[in-house]
Order: C-alpha cells, then structure tokens, then sequence
C-alpha cells in the first residue's frame, strides 16, 4: 500500500509506525511540519504584513476568527447546559478557544497564511487535504505553550518539550474551521507571491538579453 513491509496488527492494513503517522498526521506516509521548515513563509507573511499595515485584509481577517471563537463559546456553554453534541464538535472549541485565549492574532494569522503560502509552493509536501488539515491544526496549537509538556531526555541532558496530540477527527475539524477563516486570503497571498518572483525572473532576463545583444 505504501511500499512498507512491516507487519501490520490485526485490525489493520498498517504497520505501528504507519498506523501512528496516520492518526498523529493524518496520511500514513506524512510527516510533520516542524516550527523551523515553517519560519521562512511566516517571515513571507509578516514582511508582506509590514508593507501593508492599513490593509483591511488583516482586521477583516481578525473579525472572522473572533466569530469563529465566539461560535466555539457558544457551543462549550451549550455543552456545559447538558445539549448532546458531537465530541469532536467540543474538543475542537475547546482548541480554538484556548490558541484565542493564549496566543496574540498576528501570530496565529501569519502561521496559518504561511501554511497556505508552503502548500501553494511545495504541494507535494503534504499527502492529501488531510495531510494539510493534520499540519495547519499541528502547527496552530504549537503556538501555545498550554498545549505542551515538558519531560527530560535523559540521553541529551535536555529538557523537551512534546505536544500532545488531538484524536485525529478533532485534528481533521480545527483545521477545517482554520481554513474557513484563513483559507482564501492565504491561497490570494500564495499567488500574487508566484507573480512577483516571476515578474523579478523576466526583469532578470530581460536585463541579461539586453546586455547580450549590446555591441
Ligand atoms: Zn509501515
């Protein structure tokens, strides 16, 4: 299935490491987007952010994910009243309320843009949309330092830190409310970064020619 021999458990057709991938990641041959992979489209982002502060992009933006967050309050009371509701549907309000509460807007709007700019610019770097969904939602929560524990490793000498993981539905939903908020402007954001490095490459050759058929 994925050119993986190992023995699969009983249940399933995956091996523990396939298997693991698949729930943590959401594809069984993704892997995870670290913070540091990431950094270079954050930095796409803010720069981008920098030149154009009085934009309504960013407070138009702002304004969807605080109804994002104000739908996930109203869904914890409605659960804390005693309505039956999905358990994904609550955990998944719980996440967004607690990156809202813990962590400033600028930095979670520029991780997910960035995730979008990343997909735009290297798509085979994730599996398939649930792939993406696992590493928007992965890289999201990492901006709060509620969701990590911290243990010590022996073998380094150092602390670190792990997050813990969200059931995989929960994962697949998170990201699925951060792509109705971000998804749009990031893929916008995405393509006018295309057009401008292709702008620069033909002033390139056009200067190169230029000088090339000069006498
Ligand atoms: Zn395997």
């Amino acid at each position: 299935m994925n050119g993986c021999h190992k023995p699969t458990t009983r249940w399933g057709t995956l091996c523990s490491t396939h298997r693991n991938r698949q729930r943590r990641h959401g594809h069984s041959n993704q892997t995870g987007v670290t913070k540091t992979e990431l950094k270079p489209y954050i930095e796409i982002v803010r720069r981008r952010k920098a030149r154009n502060q009085d934009s309504p992009l960013w407070t138009t933006l702002q304004t969807r994910w605080e109804q994002l967050i104000e739908n996930a309050r109203l869904v914890l009371k409605d659960h804390l009243n005693g309505k039956a509701m999905s358990r994904h549907l609550v955990m998944t309000s719980r996440e967004l309320v607690n990156i809202h509460e813990t962590v400033e807007f600028g930095d979670i709007s520029c991780t997910a843009l960035a995730m979008f700019i990343l997909q735009t610019q290297h798509p085979m770097r994730f599996r398939d949309q649930n792939g993406f969904l696992h590493q928007l939602t992965r890289r999201l929560r990492g901006l709060s330092d509620v969701n990590a524990g911290t243990w010590f490793d022996h073998s380094t000498g150092k602390v670190k830190r792990v997050y813990r993981d969200l059931p995989a539905r929960t994962s697949q939903q998170f990201g699925q409310s951060a792509i109705e908020v971000f998804a749009l402007a990031g893929a916008v954001l995405a393509k006018k970064e295309i057009e401008e490095a292709n702008a620069k490459q033909a002033e390139k050759l056009t200067i190169i020619n230029a000088i090339q058929e000069m006498q």
